[in-house]
């Protein structure tokens, strides 16, 4: 379905912890809305990607403050493709290396980090017509979105689909220190002080582990129509 001239042009977001699916059903829900699709993970991947080039210690709040006075982020929306230049470079093939996975979500719970990218994220959402994902898409960053889902999958789950992501990326890694990143991103993403991950109150949680990517889509359409 293509969104027709006369439909609302919504606001979607989806939330939820590393590796349940958000990316690949955020981009098909974009590509069947004919909406934008939007990486906020790409912008704090960004900033960690900036920390390590730079060989600030993150968890310093005056560095990573003198960082962001003098980084110049920008995002191009593409193809359903979140592209993220810093300064003339496009730093998009860098961001999914584990040394970058590793920091983002220790920046992220920096509130100077998370201050300065929500005008940066929230710009993008003013005419409608988005697909937002990441932690704080629902409870922070557009918290009057018409359509709000939180979407999970077990643990093992999440982990094998990781795996398989890794391996066609090149990357090396063993299945076990993945599930060990992951289930600690997500404690650090969830007991942070400042926009923690937990679900929007009035956000529907969709469970992906039984569930294939088309099951996912298909029942998050059926929301999005109910509303369009
Ligand atoms: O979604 P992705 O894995 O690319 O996000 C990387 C990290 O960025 C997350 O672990 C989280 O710490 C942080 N993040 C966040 N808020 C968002 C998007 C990402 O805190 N809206």
């Amino acid at each position: 379905m293509n969104a027709s001239a006369n439909t609302r042009r919504l606001v979607v977001t989806i939330d939820g912890p590393a590796g349940a699916g958000k990316s690949t059903t955020a981009r098909a829900l974009a590509a069947q809305l004919g909406y934008i699709y939007l990486d906020t993970g790409a912008l704090y991947r960004a900033v960690a990607w900036k920390a390590n080039t730079t060989g600030i210690d993150c968890s310093n709040p005056v560095a990573l403050k003198d960082l962001l006075q003098h980084m110049d982020l920008h995002v191009t929306l593409e193809d359903h493709t979140t592209r993220t230049i810093v300064g003339s470079q496009d730093v998009t093939p860098f961001l999914r290396a584990p040394d970058v996975t590793r920091v983002a979500s220790t920046v992220a719970a920096m509130p100077e980090v998370r201050e300065w990218l929500l005008p940066i994220q929230q710009q993008f959402g003013q005419a409608g017509g988005i697909v937002a994902e990441g932690r704080d898409m629902g409870t922070r960053v557009f918290p009057n979105a018409e359509v709000k889902f939180f979407l999970n999958a077990d643990l093992n789950t999440r982990t094998s689909r990781r795996y398989q992501e890794h391996r066609q990326a090149g990357h090396d890694g063993n299945q076990e220190d993945i599930r060990h990143q992951i289930h600690d991103r997500d404690t650090r993403d969830q007991s942070r002080n400042i926009a923690p991950l937990v679900p929007a109150t009035d956000a529907l949680v969709i469970d992906s582990s039984p569930m294939t990517v088309d099951e996912v889509v298909a029942t998050m359409m059926e929301s999005i129509t109910a509303r369009l």
